[in-house]
C-alpha cells in the first residue's frame, strides 16, 4: 500500500479531503513512494485559524519554557538524525552523507533557538529625560508562514519555524510538494518535543495553497525559499497584501581562481562545490572564473570532475544522486544542448549518463563547459544541475567586474594565497556570502544567511539575530514615575490588601 503523507492541522494528523493527489517519487527510478493530497481551501483556513487561536496562549508562555521545547526538539532530532536522513535520501535521491548534512545543518539552527532569551533581549537607557527611562521589548508578531523548496527539505523548514515559534509566534509550514515526507517527520518530532496544539501547522500543496497564505489577513509574516520567478511573485503578492516578507531566491555563484592559489585545494574544492548534490544547491559554485595563468588548471579540473560518479542514495561510492524530477532533468539537458549550440566548449557532457538497473531515473552526469561568455544562456540561467561553467579573466579587477555584473548575489569564493587579493575581493564583490579559500561559505546559525541582489528580497535574513528581528516587533516603552508617589507608597499607615 502506498504511504499517505498527512497534514497537521489544529493538532490532528489528517489525510485531507482533496481529490488533487500529488505523487512523491523516487528520483532514481521515478516509482511512486507516497502520495499527498493538496490541502483544500477550507483546510488551509482551518490551519490558519487554529494558529491564530493558539497564538493567544503561546505568546504568554515564558521564554524559558519556549526555549525548553527547543532543547527537547534538538535532542529528538539528534536521536532520530539517521532515520530522518534515510527518509530524506529516499525522497530526494541525495546520498546518505548529503542527507545527513541537510538534517544536521537544520539541527544547528534549533540549537541556536535554544538561546532565544538572550536573542530577544531589548535595550534600556536610564534618564532619557529627568526621571524618565526608555526600554524596549521584543514581542512576537502572530501567525507566520513558511514556503520551502525541494532541495533542503530538512534544513530550510528548520531555518524558519523553530526560531519563529521560539519568539512566541505560531507557524504554518507549506513545504515542497516534491518531498513532503521529511517535513512531516520534522513536525511529528516538534509535536513530541512539547509544542502545544495549534502552535505548528503543516499543510501540503502547490500554488493554490501558497496563494491562500499570501493573501490571508491573519498571516503576519512570510518566509519563502525557492526559484527566482516564484520568489518574485511571492514578494510582490505578499507585500501587496501588506505582509512582512523575506524571499530567498535562485543564484549563480562565481568562484574566482587566482594563479597563486593552491592548485590541489582548488581542484578538490571545486569538484564538490560545483557538481556535488547534483548541483541542486543554492550555494553551488556554478561558474569558475580563472584569472590569468590559472586557466592552465582547467584540464586537471576536468579530469577530476570526470571521475565523479553519481549513484543511488545508499551506494557509499556515489558522489551524488539523481536530480529531483524528469522535468528538472529535461530542463538541465536542454540548457546543456543550448550551451553547445551557443558555442561554449563542452568539456564533459553528462546528458546520457545512467545507472545500470535505474535507467528510468533522473540522472545527469557531471558536465563542464569552457570558454563560457556572459551572453550565453548557460551563464545567465541558474541551471540547478551538475554543470560547471568556466570563464577566463585577465586580472582580478576583470574577474570582480564579471561577478558584480551578475544579477545574483548569494555566494562567491576566491582561491588565492594573497591576503591583499582576498581583502580586495571580499571588500569589492557585491555578493552577500564570501568564501576565502572556502568553497561554500554558508554561515553557521549564530550569523545569518545573507544573500544579496536578485538572490534575496527583503531586509532581515534567515536565522541568527536577523531572523529574530524578522519574526518579532520591538516595543519601546518610555516610563516616568513620580517621586511624590514614592512618599505615598512608603507612608507608615499604608495598607496592603
Ligand atoms: P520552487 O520555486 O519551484 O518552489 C518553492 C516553493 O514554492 C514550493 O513550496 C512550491 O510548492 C511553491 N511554488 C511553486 N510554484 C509556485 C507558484 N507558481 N506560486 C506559488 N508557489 C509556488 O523552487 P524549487 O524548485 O522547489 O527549489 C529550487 C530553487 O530554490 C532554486 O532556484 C534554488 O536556488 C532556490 N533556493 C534558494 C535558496 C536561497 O537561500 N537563496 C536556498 C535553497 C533553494
Amino acid at each position: 500500500m502506498t504511504t499517505q503523507v498527512k497534514h497537521y492541522i489544529d493538532g490532528e494528523w489528517v489525510i485531507g479531503g482533496s481529490k488533487q493527489q500529488i505523487a512523491i517519487t523516487n528520483p532514481a527510478n521515478n516509482e511512486t513512494i507516497a502520495m499527498v493530497n493538496a490541502a483544500l481551501t477550507s483546510e488551509v483556513e482551518t490551519a490558519i485559524a487554529s494558529a491564530k487561536a493558539a497564538f493567544k496562549s503561546w505568546k504568554e508562555v515564558p521564554v524559558s519554557e519556549r526555549a525548553r521545547v527547543m532543547l527537547n526538539y534538538q535532542h529528538l532530532l539528534k536521536e532520530q538524525h539517521d532515520e530522518i536522513a534515510t527518509i530524506l535520501a529516499q525522497e530526494t535521491g541525495k546520498t546518505f552523507e548529503d542527507a545527513k548534512g541537510d538534517v544536521w545543518r537544520g539541527i544547528e539552527v534549533v540549537e541556536h533557538a535554544c538561546n532565544i532569551a538572550s536573542m530577544m533581549m531589548g535595550e534600556t537607557v536610564e534618564n532619557v529625560a529627568r526621571s524618565i527611562d526608555t526600554y524596549s521589548y521584543t514581542q512576537p508578531l502572530g501567525v507566520c508562514a513558511g514556503i520551502t523548496p525541494f532541495n533542503f527539505p530538512a534544513m530550510i523548514p528548520l531555518w524558519m519555524f523553530p526560531l519563529a515559534v521560539a519568539c512566541g509566534n505560531t507557524f504554518v509550514l507549506k513545504p515542497s510538494e516534491q518531498d513532503p515526507m521529511t517535513p512531516q517527520r520534522l513536525i511529528e518530532l516538534f509535536e513530541q518535543a512539547g509544542a502545544p496544539k495549534g502552535v505548528i501547522q503543516l499543510v501540503h500543496g502547490d500554488k493554490s495553497a501558497v496563494d491562500l497564505v499570501l493573501r490571508h489577513p491573519d498571516i503576519k509574516a512570510i518566509s519563502f525559499v525557492g526559484s527566482v520567478n516564484v520568489g518574485q511573485y511571492i514578494y510582490k503578492t505578499a507585500t501587496d497584501n501588506l505582509k512582512r516578507v523575506q524571499v530567498f531566491a535562485g543564484a549563480k555563484n562565481h568562484c574566482v581562481i587566482m594563479p597563486d592559489a593552491n592548485k590541489q585545494q582548488v581542484i578538490n574544492n571545486l569538484v564538490g562545490a560545483s557538481v556535488g548534490a547534483a548541483g541542486q544547491r543554492c550555494m553551488a559554485l556554478s561558474v569558475a572564473v580563472f584569472v590569468g595563468a590559472a586557466k592552465a588548471w582547467i584540464p586537471e579540473l576536468k579530469a577530476a570532475i570526470a571521475k565523479v560518479k553519481p549513484g543511488l542514495w545508499d551506494d557509499k561510492n556515489a558522489a551524488y544522486g539523481p536530480v529531483i524530477s524528469p522535468a528538472a532533468k529535461q530542463r538541465i539537458v536542454s540548457l546543456i544542448a543550448q550551451g553547445v549550440a551557443e558555442g561554449a566548449d563542452c568539456l564533459l557532457d553528462g546528458t546520457d549518463f545512467t545507472v545500470a538497473g535505474y535507467e528510468s531515473g533522473n540522472w545527469v552526469g557531471p558536465t563542464m563547459f569552457g570558454s563560457v561568455t556572459a551572453n550565453m544562456k548557460i551563464y545567465q540561467e541558474e541551471i540547478f544541475g551538475p554543470v560547471l561553467c568556466c570563464m577566463n579573466a585577465d586580472t582580478l579587477d576583470d574577474a570582480i567586474e564579471i561577478v558584480n555584473a551578475s544579477p545574483y548575489g548569494n555566494g562567491t569564493a576566491i582561491f588565492t594565497a594573497s591576503g591583499a587579493a582576498a581583502r580586495k575581493y571580499q571588500h569589492e564583490v557585491e555578493v552577500g556570502q564570501v568564501g576565502v579559500n572556502v568553497p561554500i561559505p554558508v554561515p553557521l546559525p549564530f550569523f545569518s544567511f545573507t544573500g544579496w541582489k536578485g538572490s534575496f528580497y527583503g531586509d532581515q535574513h534567515a536565522y541568527g539575530k536577523q531572523a529574530v528581528r524578522f519574526y518579532s516587533e520591538t516595543k519601546t516603552i518610555t516610563a516616568r514615575w513620580f517621586e511624590s508617589d514614592l512618599a505615598v507608597a512608603s507612608a507608615p499607615n499604608m495598607t496592603i490588601d
